[in-house]
């Protein structure tokens, strides 16, 4: 049978890619069926204008040589024709807090010190929170690409303790408090239910040192797809996957929307574990499990705003600007639709390295589902009238903000597109256009951090939804996915080894 094969993985997002590449090196037929046109998931990019917009990831942590990320882009062959931009080093993420601009220096040294700095009397409570912020990290064996030891990464204490109760522990100063919590965006933290481990973990990650790519993320998913075509492994577009097969109890196969159906020993699913639930017919898993993943609370989702920008006019910024209007850094816990946009974060793209000017930038802000979802069962480009106001006026609310700051985009400004939480939907295939995929809540550490195994014994869960979002979490997620057919120890060890 051409399409038997070892193992089908369900979606081309860094997880899907990634696990792809890792299972087809070590000898594995691999056959990644992704529904969209393009690879990549949030990595995807599209031409508009002659400009390639990014759709999701912006910027990637602890790339530098020795750190974490370096060792996987090592690994997976992604310094190779892709080039990195480094941020600024005194400030790659700069926040105006209600007026007050801070700036997140690179390197934890630099960071205490700049920290140290700004709240002189507060040294104690910025050693103990770095402290926090690295024994977090520690306590993970598999953030220092090492096996976990049996037991000891699932009783971490930073599960279960809330980011900002620990933050506020440390001290009563309300700036520092905003301070310690202001990258919350990149994580879409609520106060009420991030817990430390999550806050920790990607403050290390970007602190520690933050690029971006050269040209647009695309670039790293057609980077993987390529290799993983070099290493005998088949892709296809356009192939939705809708149900599972089995026969009797036994997974053997999934059928696509096309009518298609591609046979396997096993299976992984990169898509939402919502969405994966909803391919398995009646009576062939537990009703419990299948609630409890169908039922899953997701992170916020967005509104994105992306301008094109007459050539030559706009500055290229080598950071990020996150604007938060009042001095609450957790805007998404508070967000009122009526007083919506009282936040923005701003992505100016490199598009050559060093460059002097942008054509384009990406400006983001949080949006509920709800917001969009009496449209959701209209068709794709094809939503109505309403809709389409809808999205106007949305974006002239955010261009008319980020103008009070940054007078130059609309001075210079072609034409704009958007995204809704409605485009994340359809071109994630999510359940309601989650940045991040399923949210952690500290008081339910056990219930929000999914393992990749299921209860069906040869399909296995990959991607955001695991354990932590982003290049970090995701890449992560897809090594422990793949050390299940290929070893984890060894594997692990291969990637400490790549440099
Ligand atoms: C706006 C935004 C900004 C971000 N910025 C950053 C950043 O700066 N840095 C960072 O590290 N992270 C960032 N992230 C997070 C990061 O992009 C994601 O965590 C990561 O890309 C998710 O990867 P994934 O493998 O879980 O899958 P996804 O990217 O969610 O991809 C899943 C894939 O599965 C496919 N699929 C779904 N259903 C089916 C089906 N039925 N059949 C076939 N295929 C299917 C989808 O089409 C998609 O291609 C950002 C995310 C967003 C949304």
């Amino acid at each position: 049978m051409d399409n038997k094969y070892d193992i089908i993985v369900i979606g081309s997002g860094i997880g899907g890619l990634m696990s792809s590449f890792v299972l087809s090196k070590h000898g594995y037929k691999v056959c990644l069926l992704e529904k969209n046109g393009k690879l990549g998931g949030t990595l995807q990019a599209y031409k508009r204008n002659g400009r390639m917009l990014g759709t999701g990831m912006h910027y990637i942590g602890s790339l530098d040589e020795g750190q974490m990320m370096h060792n996987i882009f090592k690994y997976f062959g992604l310094f190779e024709g892709l080039q990195y931009q480094r941020m600024d080093d005194d400030g790659f993420d700069v926040f105006n807090i209600g007026g007050k601009e801070i700036k997140f220096p690179m390197g934890m040294n630099n960071y205490r010190k700049s920290m140290v700095q700004q709240f002189p009397e507060e040294e104690e409570a910025i050693n103990q929170y770095i402290s926090g912020l690295l024994s977090t990290v520690k306590e993970q064996d598999v953030y220092s690409l090492q096996e976990p030891s049996e037991g000891k990464n699932s009783e971490s204490s930073f599960l279960a303790t809330n980011a900002w109760d620990y933050i506020c522990s440390l001290t009563n100063n309300p700036d520092l408090r905003n301070n310690m919590a202001a990258l919350n965006f990149v994580y879409a933290g609520r106060k009420e239910v991030t817990p430390m481990y999550n806050h920790a973990l990607i403050n290390y990650y970007f602190i520690s040192s933050a690029y971006r790519i050269v040209g647009n993320t695309q670039m790293i998913a057609d980077r993987l797809a390529s290799q993983i075509k070099s290493l005998g492994g088949t892709i296809y577009n356009r192939q939705e996957v809708n149900e599972l097969v089995f026969d009797g109890d036994k997974l053997t196969g999934v059928k696509t929307t096309s009518g298609d159906t591609y046979f396997a020993d096993s299976f992984i699913s990169n898509a939402h574990p919502a969405t994966t639930m909803g391919w398995i017919p009646e009576g062939k898993i537990k009703k419990t499990y299948r609630k409890r993943l169908t039922n899953l609370h997701d992170t916020l989702s967005a509104f994105s705003l992306h301008l094109i920008l007459k050539p030559g006019t706009v500055k290229y910024r080598n950071f990020n600007y996150n604007f938060y209007k009042n001095s609450d850094v957790w805007y998404a816990s508070t967000y009122d639709e009526k007083k919506w946009p009282e936040h923005y974060f701003i992505h100016w793209p490199a598009d050559k390295l060093n460059p002097e000017y942008v054509d384009n930038v990406t400006i983001l802000t949080h949006m509920k589902f709800e917001e969009v979802e009496k449209w959701k069962e209209l068709p794709i480009k094809r939503r109505g009238e309403e809709y389409e106001q809808f999205k106007k006026a949305k974006a002239e609310k955010l261009l008319n903000l980020v103008s009070e700051q940054f007078p130059e985009f609309k001075e210079n400004l072609e034409t704009y597109y958007v995204a809704t939480p409605l485009s994340f939907k359809d071109y994630l295939g999510t359940p309601t256009g989650s940045m991040y995929g399923t949210e952690r809540n500290f008081e339910r550490p056990f219930d929000s951090y999914l393992s990749h195994r299921t209860k069906i014994p040869n399909l296995f869960l990959t991607g955001q939804n695991l354990n932590l979002h982003g290049m970090l979490g995701v890449s992560l997620s897809s090594l422990i996915t793949s050390g299940e057919f290929v070893g984890l120890k060894k594997l692990l060890k291969d990637v400490r080894e790549s440099f």
